[in-house]
């Protein structure tokens, strides 16, 4: 059984983040989307909240788990046996940030593969900053979001 994690912050998630959900289930037999958190932190939208929006995003999909976590990204890899961590890219910018941490993790856990999945092209440009800037200014985010995603219902709760 090859499983993978997903970790990213996912505040909220995108269609950009469900796309590389998708190629990643292509790859592996279960994917596991962890919402990481740092309680010094905020975010826009809490961690419950975060994984309750990556839960409706997902429905249907097979092989998909949904969780939260806090610390480092291999300890949590560690516990649940995963032996892959997934990143998108969509920039030089991406690549870049994403050789580092993935070199760091590599020393400390040299068991644990980092797998890079380019952003589609038609999703390269969405970001959750974006949308939090969307979302702040009173606009409307749903072309940047999965199409069952109703964020005003989440709005109202965070
Ligand atoms: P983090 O704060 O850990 O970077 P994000 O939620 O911003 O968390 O992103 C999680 C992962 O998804 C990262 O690997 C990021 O590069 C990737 N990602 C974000 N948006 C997109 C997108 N539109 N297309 C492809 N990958 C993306």
């Amino acid at each position: 059984m090859r499983t993978a994690i997903f970790p990213g912050s996912f505040d909220p998630f995108t269609l950009g983040h469900l796309d590389v959900l998708r190629s990643a289930l292509r790859l592996f037999d279960k994917v596991i989307v962890a919402v990481g958190y740092n309680s010094s932190k905020k975010g826009f939208f809490p961690p419950e909240i975060r994984v309750e929006i990556i839960k409706k995003a997902t429905e249907g999909m097979e092989n998909v788990e949904v969780c939260s976590y806090s610390g480092l990204t291999i300890d949590f890899c560690r516990q649940k046996g995963a032996r892959c961590i997934i990143r998108g890219l969509r920039t030089t910018t991406d690549f870049e940030l994403e050789s580092v941490i993935s070199q760091a993790n590599r020393k400390m856990e040299p068991e644990i593969l980092s797998v890079f999945i380019p952003a589609g092209h038609e999703y390269s440009f969405i970001s959750s900053t974006v949308v939090r800037d969307v979302l702040v200014n009173g606009g409307d985010a749903k072309c940047f979001l999965p199409k069952n995603i109703d964020i005003s219902e989440y709005l109202k709760r965070r």
